[in-house]
């Protein structure tokens, strides 16, 4: 699809025409702000900052949107008018969709009890911008949250909707798969994501090491990787290799979706997903190979092996024995 200049800024033009129009009105929250999802968010986020427990707790501020959200039954109060931008978008081929980023404005604290009304805008549509993802256009919705009627925050909401750069097809596995396991035209399995907390492991694992952080202050062992230690919270580390001996902690077998890439023979048939215990004491999740999903069990002995998957990505996994 190749769009000229003037039709694109035209259609700028007619997405531009939607700033400042209803997204949302008179939204009211699900629940009065209460005790219970204040303890929730603190638990999932590990916040014990004292003031949002115990008589005269305040809701944490960065819970603002939860007062807002629809759950799993949805809203009822949306406006047309951001589908129908959303619709623009979708006709032109700016088909995907990702949210970037939020702010919040805190103007007031939060308390249980709390009635919460809100009411959200389309606060500007960017020109065309070309990004890594692709070309398209930013929105940003601006929710202004009230609680009894008075302003109490807001929340902007930006998404970029774009037409994703040079759609390639899916990559596809080399070779016939003879003696790896792996279908021919198989699609890869996903990249792990490798940062600086954790390159050495994987930096090891292209080695055929599966190296396990030990705390230089305490001796504890540690896995996944940290930056620092969770038994005395010291940076300092280094690392042992794993002897390879485990056993199956606890373990799932996946059926559905299917995704030929991680199943034994590349056809898309169940897989066993397992939290090992090392012999060393720490646990990971892997994969089970080597057995039929149905009789991968808890306490089976396993033993570490390296996997090829693809040219570009080794995997430790752990091959179970039967009986
Ligand atoms: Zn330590």
């Amino acid at each position: 699809m190749r769009a000229g200049q003037g039709v694109l800024d035209e259609l700028y033009e007619r997405l531009r025409a939607y700033e400042g129009r209803v997204a949302a009105t008179a939204g009211v929250g699900k629940d009065l702000v209460n005790e219970a999802m204040i303890r929730h968010w603190c638990e999932a986020m590990g916040d014990t900052h004292p003031a949002y427990s115990g008589p005269g707790a305040v809701a944490p501020p960065a819970m603002l949107q939860a007062w807002t959200m629809g759950g799993l039954s949805g809203h009822t109060d949306r406006s047309g008018a951001y589908d129908e931008l959303s619709g623009l978008l979708d006709e032109a081929g700016y088909t995907s969709v990702v949210a970037t980023d939020c702010e919040q404005e805190y103007l007031r604290p939060l308390r249980p009890g709390d009635r919460i009304t809100f009411d959200a805008v389309i606060e500007a549509v960017s020109e065309r911008k070309t990004t890594k993802l692709g070309t398209g256009y930013f929105v940003t919705t601006r929710m202004d949250v009230r609680a009894q009627g008075e302003p109490a925050g807001t929340h902007r909401f930006r998404i970029l909707k774009y037409a994703p750069a040079n759609p390639k097809p899916k990559p596809k596995r080399e070779g016939t798969g003879a003696g790896t396991g792996v279908a021919k035209g198989a699609t890869l399995r996903s990249r792990p994501v490798v940062n600086r907390d954790n390159a050495g492991f994987w930096e090891g694992v292209a080695a055929h090491r599966l190296l396990i952080q030990r705390c230089t202050a305490c001796g504890s062992l540690r896995f996944p990787w940290l930056p620092g230690c969770n038994v005395c919270g010291s940076p300092a580390w280094d690392t042992v290799e794993a002897s390879g001996e485990g056993t199956v902690f606890s373990h799932v077998v996946m059926h559905h979706p299917p995704f030929p890439a991680f199943s034994e023979n590349g056809e898309g048939g169940p897989y066993a997903v397992a939290l090992i215990e090392l012999a060393e004491g720490v646990r990971m999740v892997s994969n089970v190979i080597g057995v039929p999903c149905d009789k991968v069990g808890v306490g089976m002995p396993v033993r570490l092996e390296f996997l090829r998957a693809d040219p570009e990505l080794v995997l430790p996994v752990f091959r179970g024995s039967e009986g």
